[in-house]
Protein backbone atom coordinates (compact mmCIF):
# COMPACT_ATOMS: atom_id res chain seq x y z
CA UNK A 1 0.00 0.00 0.00
CA UNK A 2 1.29 3.26 -0.86
CA UNK A 3 1.51 5.86 1.49
CA UNK A 4 0.68 9.80 0.95
CA UNK A 5 3.52 11.86 1.53
CA UNK A 6 1.92 14.05 3.52
CA UNK A 7 -1.14 12.34 5.19
CA UNK A 8 -3.85 13.51 8.40
CA UNK A 9 -2.01 16.02 10.91
CA UNK A 10 0.91 16.36 8.53
CA UNK A 11 -0.94 17.09 5.51
CA UNK A 12 -3.37 19.78 7.04
CA UNK A 13 -0.50 21.33 8.43
CA UNK A 14 0.84 21.62 5.30
CA UNK A 15 -2.05 23.30 4.07
CA UNK A 16 -2.54 25.77 7.21
CA UNK A 17 0.89 26.80 6.46
CA UNK A 18 0.57 27.73 2.70
CA UNK A 19 -2.87 29.35 3.61
CA UNK A 20 -1.37 31.67 5.87
CA UNK A 21 0.63 33.14 3.37
CA UNK A 22 -2.56 34.88 2.23
CA UNK A 23 -0.31 37.41 0.56
CA UNK A 24 1.26 34.85 -1.80
CA UNK A 25 1.06 35.38 -5.53
CA UNK A 26 1.15 31.76 -5.93
CA UNK A 27 -0.83 28.63 -6.43
CA UNK A 28 -1.16 26.12 -4.33
CA UNK A 29 -1.90 22.53 -5.36
CA UNK A 30 -2.08 19.22 -3.68
CA UNK A 31 -3.08 15.49 -5.05
CA UNK A 32 -5.48 13.44 -3.61
CA UNK A 33 -5.30 10.57 -5.40
CA UNK A 34 -7.61 9.36 -8.52
CA UNK A 35 -8.98 12.25 -10.00
CA UNK A 36 -9.27 14.90 -6.38
CA UNK A 37 -7.24 17.82 -5.93
CA UNK A 38 -6.96 20.62 -3.62
CA UNK A 39 -6.30 23.95 -4.86
CA UNK A 40 -5.71 26.66 -2.97
CA UNK A 41 -4.88 30.73 -3.98
CA UNK A 42 -4.62 33.84 -1.32
CA UNK A 43 -6.12 31.32 1.85
CA UNK A 44 -9.02 30.42 -0.20
CA UNK A 45 -9.76 26.08 -1.11
CA UNK A 46 -11.51 24.43 -4.21
CA UNK A 47 -11.68 20.55 -4.26
CA UNK A 48 -11.75 19.11 -7.79
CA UNK A 49 -13.53 15.62 -7.34
CA UNK A 50 -12.49 14.65 -4.48
CA UNK A 51 -12.68 10.52 -3.40
CA UNK A 52 -11.53 10.21 0.23
CA UNK A 53 -13.34 7.05 1.58
CA UNK A 54 -13.70 3.38 0.89
CA UNK A 55 -17.11 3.30 -0.61
CA UNK A 56 -16.31 1.51 -4.07
CA UNK A 57 -13.96 -1.01 -2.01
CA UNK A 58 -16.80 -2.11 0.18
CA UNK A 59 -19.83 -1.78 -2.77
CA UNK A 60 -17.23 -4.43 -4.96
CA UNK A 61 -15.77 -6.66 -2.37
CA UNK A 62 -17.87 -9.61 -3.17
CA UNK A 63 -18.19 -8.97 -6.69
CA UNK A 64 -15.74 -10.01 -10.12
CA UNK A 65 -14.39 -6.36 -9.93
CA UNK A 66 -12.99 -6.02 -6.63
CA UNK A 67 -11.39 -2.17 -6.23
CA UNK A 68 -8.77 -2.54 -4.00
CA UNK A 69 -6.74 0.31 -2.88
CA UNK A 70 -3.45 0.93 -3.60
CA UNK A 71 -3.22 4.07 -2.05
CA UNK A 72 -4.45 4.94 1.39
CA UNK A 73 -6.52 7.62 1.97
CA UNK A 74 -5.00 11.38 2.13
CA UNK A 75 -7.08 12.97 4.74
CA UNK A 76 -10.91 12.22 6.34
CA UNK A 77 -12.82 14.24 4.53
CA UNK A 78 -14.68 15.57 7.75
CA UNK A 79 -11.24 17.47 8.28
CA UNK A 80 -12.02 19.52 4.57
CA UNK A 81 -13.91 22.45 6.63
CA UNK A 82 -11.13 25.03 4.83
CA UNK A 83 -13.06 24.65 1.58
CA UNK A 84 -15.55 27.22 0.46
CA UNK A 85 -16.35 25.05 -3.22
CA UNK A 86 -16.23 21.84 -4.84
CA UNK A 87 -16.62 20.19 -8.24
CA UNK A 88 -17.69 16.90 -9.36
CA UNK A 89 -17.29 16.50 -13.33
CA UNK A 90 -19.44 13.22 -13.72
CA UNK A 91 -21.74 10.53 -11.68
CA UNK A 92 -19.06 7.91 -11.04
CA UNK A 93 -18.62 7.52 -7.58
CA UNK A 94 -14.82 8.12 -7.55
CA UNK A 95 -15.39 11.65 -8.70
CA UNK A 96 -19.31 11.68 -7.15
CA UNK A 97 -18.97 9.75 -3.92
CA UNK A 98 -21.52 10.62 -0.63
CA UNK A 99 -19.41 9.51 1.51
CA UNK A 100 -16.53 11.59 1.32
CA UNK A 101 -19.04 15.03 0.43
CA UNK A 102 -20.80 14.26 3.12
CA UNK A 103 -18.67 14.90 5.87
CA UNK A 104 -16.75 17.75 3.85
CA UNK A 105 -20.35 19.74 3.56
CA UNK A 106 -21.11 18.54 7.25
CA UNK A 107 -17.65 20.49 8.51
CA UNK A 108 -18.23 22.89 5.34
CA UNK A 109 -21.46 24.72 5.93
CA UNK A 110 -21.19 27.41 3.12
CA UNK A 111 -19.41 25.64 0.84
CA UNK A 112 -21.26 25.19 -2.81
CA UNK A 113 -20.87 22.10 -5.06
CA UNK A 114 -20.25 22.43 -9.15
CA UNK A 115 -22.01 20.45 -11.26
CA UNK A 116 -23.12 19.37 -14.98
CA UNK A 117 -26.46 21.57 -15.19
CA UNK A 118 -27.65 17.29 -16.75
CA UNK A 119 -26.98 15.92 -13.48
CA UNK A 120 -28.80 17.84 -10.86
CA UNK A 121 -31.24 14.87 -10.29
CA UNK A 122 -28.90 12.28 -9.89
CA UNK A 123 -26.70 14.67 -7.59
CA UNK A 124 -29.65 15.06 -5.60
CA UNK A 125 -30.87 11.48 -5.23
CA UNK A 126 -27.15 10.50 -3.88
CA UNK A 127 -26.39 13.56 -2.08
CA UNK A 128 -30.18 13.88 -0.21
CA UNK A 129 -32.03 16.99 -1.18
CA UNK A 130 -30.69 18.96 1.41
CA UNK A 131 -27.80 19.51 -0.60
CA UNK A 132 -29.07 21.33 -3.19
CA UNK A 133 -28.81 24.72 -1.82
CA UNK A 134 -25.44 24.66 -2.41
CA UNK A 135 -25.59 23.16 -6.20
CA UNK A 136 -23.74 25.65 -9.10
CA UNK A 137 -24.99 23.99 -11.70
CA UNK A 138 -23.43 24.46 -15.53
CA UNK A 139 -24.17 23.46 -18.82
CA UNK A 140 -21.45 23.46 -20.98
CA UNK A 141 -20.18 26.48 -22.23
CA UNK A 142 -21.68 28.57 -18.86
CA UNK A 143 -19.90 30.18 -16.36
CA UNK A 144 -20.59 30.71 -12.29
CA UNK A 145 -18.41 32.55 -9.45
CA UNK A 146 -17.79 31.45 -6.23
CA UNK A 147 -15.77 33.29 -3.87
CA UNK A 148 -12.37 34.09 -5.85
CA UNK A 149 -12.96 31.05 -8.78
CA UNK A 150 -14.52 31.47 -11.73
CA UNK A 151 -15.73 28.20 -13.40
CA UNK A 152 -16.36 27.58 -17.34
CA UNK A 153 -17.94 24.01 -17.56
CA UNK A 154 -16.30 22.33 -21.18
CA UNK A 155 -17.10 19.47 -22.80
CA UNK A 156 -15.85 16.05 -21.32
CA UNK A 157 -16.10 12.50 -23.56
CA UNK A 158 -15.81 9.39 -21.69
CA UNK A 159 -15.56 7.53 -23.75
CA UNK A 160 -18.77 9.52 -25.01
CA UNK A 161 -19.49 13.28 -25.67
CA UNK A 162 -22.25 13.81 -23.24
CA UNK A 163 -23.72 16.66 -21.55
CA UNK A 164 -23.14 14.40 -17.97
CA UNK A 165 -19.29 14.33 -18.65
CA UNK A 166 -18.00 18.14 -17.89
CA UNK A 167 -14.23 19.24 -17.24
CA UNK A 168 -14.11 22.66 -16.00
CA UNK A 169 -11.60 25.69 -17.06
CA UNK A 170 -11.63 27.65 -13.28
CA UNK A 171 -9.73 31.11 -13.06
CA UNK A 172 -8.41 32.39 -9.98
CA UNK A 173 -5.97 34.90 -9.47
CA UNK A 174 -3.76 35.42 -12.66
CA UNK A 175 -4.25 31.32 -12.94
CA UNK A 176 -5.95 28.94 -15.30
CA UNK A 177 -7.00 25.95 -14.31
CA UNK A 178 -8.14 22.89 -16.42
CA UNK A 179 -9.34 20.06 -14.65
CA UNK A 180 -10.68 17.67 -17.87
CA UNK A 181 -12.71 15.08 -15.51
CA UNK A 182 -12.48 11.31 -17.38
CA UNK A 183 -12.21 12.14 -20.85
CA UNK A 184 -11.02 11.04 -24.10
CA UNK A 185 -9.93 13.38 -26.90
CA UNK A 186 -12.66 14.25 -28.91
CA UNK A 187 -12.74 16.32 -32.31
CA UNK A 188 -12.37 19.96 -31.42
CA UNK A 189 -11.01 19.37 -28.20
CA UNK A 190 -7.81 21.45 -29.27
CA UNK A 191 -9.97 24.15 -30.33
CA UNK A 192 -12.01 24.37 -27.49
CA UNK A 193 -9.39 24.81 -24.99
CA UNK A 194 -6.40 26.40 -26.31
CA UNK A 195 -7.85 30.15 -26.12
CA UNK A 196 -8.61 29.29 -22.23
CA UNK A 197 -4.56 29.71 -22.33
CA UNK A 198 -4.48 27.27 -19.66
CA UNK A 199 -1.76 27.30 -17.11
CA UNK A 200 -1.75 23.58 -15.31
CA UNK A 201 -4.01 20.91 -16.72
CA UNK A 202 -5.22 18.32 -14.38
CA UNK A 203 -5.41 15.22 -16.99
CA UNK A 204 -6.10 11.15 -16.31
CA UNK A 205 -3.62 9.30 -17.83
CA UNK A 206 -4.88 5.60 -17.22
CA UNK A 207 -6.52 5.27 -20.88
CA UNK A 208 -8.67 2.77 -22.38
CA UNK A 209 -8.83 -1.02 -21.08
CA UNK A 210 -11.81 -2.33 -22.13
CA UNK A 211 -11.24 -5.81 -20.03
CA UNK A 212 -11.52 -3.14 -17.49
CA UNK A 213 -15.25 -2.77 -18.17
CA UNK A 214 -14.26 0.77 -17.24
CA UNK A 215 -14.84 3.60 -19.36
CA UNK A 216 -12.02 5.11 -21.05
CA UNK A 217 -9.93 7.84 -20.30
CA UNK A 218 -6.47 9.34 -21.96
CA UNK A 219 -3.39 7.46 -21.88
CA UNK A 220 -0.10 9.09 -20.98
CA UNK A 221 1.09 9.46 -24.20
CA UNK A 222 -2.58 11.45 -25.19
CA UNK A 223 -2.81 13.60 -22.33
CA UNK A 224 1.01 15.11 -22.52
CA UNK A 225 0.39 15.58 -26.28
CA UNK A 226 -3.18 17.37 -25.08
CA UNK A 227 -1.27 19.13 -22.90
CA UNK A 228 1.47 20.45 -25.10
CA UNK A 229 -1.36 21.48 -28.08
CA UNK A 230 -3.88 23.49 -25.86
CA UNK A 231 -0.51 25.31 -24.87
CA UNK A 232 -0.07 24.57 -20.94
CA UNK A 233 2.30 25.98 -18.96
CA UNK A 234 2.69 22.53 -16.95
CA UNK A 235 0.71 19.03 -16.47
CA UNK A 236 -0.07 16.86 -13.81
CA UNK A 237 -1.33 13.39 -13.85
CA UNK A 238 -4.43 11.52 -12.35
CA UNK A 239 -6.30 9.15 -12.42
CA UNK A 240 -3.82 5.80 -11.49
CA UNK A 241 -2.63 4.38 -8.18
CA UNK A 242 -6.14 4.53 -6.56
CA UNK A 243 -7.27 0.82 -7.47
CA UNK A 244 -5.13 -1.83 -8.41
CA UNK A 245 -7.24 -3.19 -11.16
CA UNK A 246 -7.32 0.59 -12.84
CA UNK A 247 -4.00 2.10 -12.80
CA UNK A 248 -1.39 2.94 -15.26
CA UNK A 249 2.45 3.57 -15.08
CA UNK A 250 3.41 7.65 -15.89
CA UNK A 251 6.40 6.98 -16.82
CA UNK A 252 5.06 7.14 -20.66
CA UNK A 253 3.56 10.21 -19.99
CA UNK A 254 7.31 11.54 -18.37
CA UNK A 255 9.10 10.50 -21.74
CA UNK A 256 6.26 12.32 -23.49
CA UNK A 257 6.54 15.08 -21.92
CA UNK A 258 10.14 15.09 -22.05
CA UNK A 259 10.26 14.72 -26.06
CA UNK A 260 7.54 17.29 -26.19
CA UNK A 261 9.57 19.79 -23.86
CA UNK A 262 6.22 20.09 -22.11
CA UNK A 263 6.83 20.82 -18.66
CA UNK A 264 4.86 18.25 -16.58
CA UNK A 265 4.67 17.76 -12.19
CA UNK A 266 4.36 13.94 -11.32
CA UNK A 267 3.21 14.56 -8.12
CA UNK A 268 2.43 11.50 -5.38
CA UNK A 269 -0.73 11.28 -3.35
CA UNK A 270 -0.56 13.83 -0.85
CA UNK A 271 2.11 16.10 -2.55
CA UNK A 272 2.22 19.94 -2.98
CA UNK A 273 2.72 21.88 -6.16
CA UNK A 274 3.78 25.29 -6.10
CA UNK A 275 3.31 27.37 -8.79
CA UNK A 276 4.26 30.96 -9.89
CA UNK A 277 2.18 33.19 -12.08
CA UNK A 278 3.42 33.42 -15.50
CA UNK A 279 6.45 35.75 -16.21
ZN1 LIG B 1 -12.92 8.17 -12.86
Amino acid sequence: MIRPVLQDDAFLADVAAARAEASSPRLVVWWLGQSGFLVCYRGECLLFDPYLSDALTKKYATTDKPHLRMTERVVDPARLGLVSVVTTSHNHTDHLDAETLGPIFAAALQAKLVLPAANVSFVTQRLGAEARERFVPLAEGERATVGGFTFEAVPAAHEELAPEYAGFVVTVGPFRIYHSGDTVRFPGMVERLRPCAVDLALLPINGRAPERRVSGNLDGVEAAHLAYEIGARCVVPCHYELFEFNTASPASFVAACARLGQRCAVLRAGERLTLDPAP
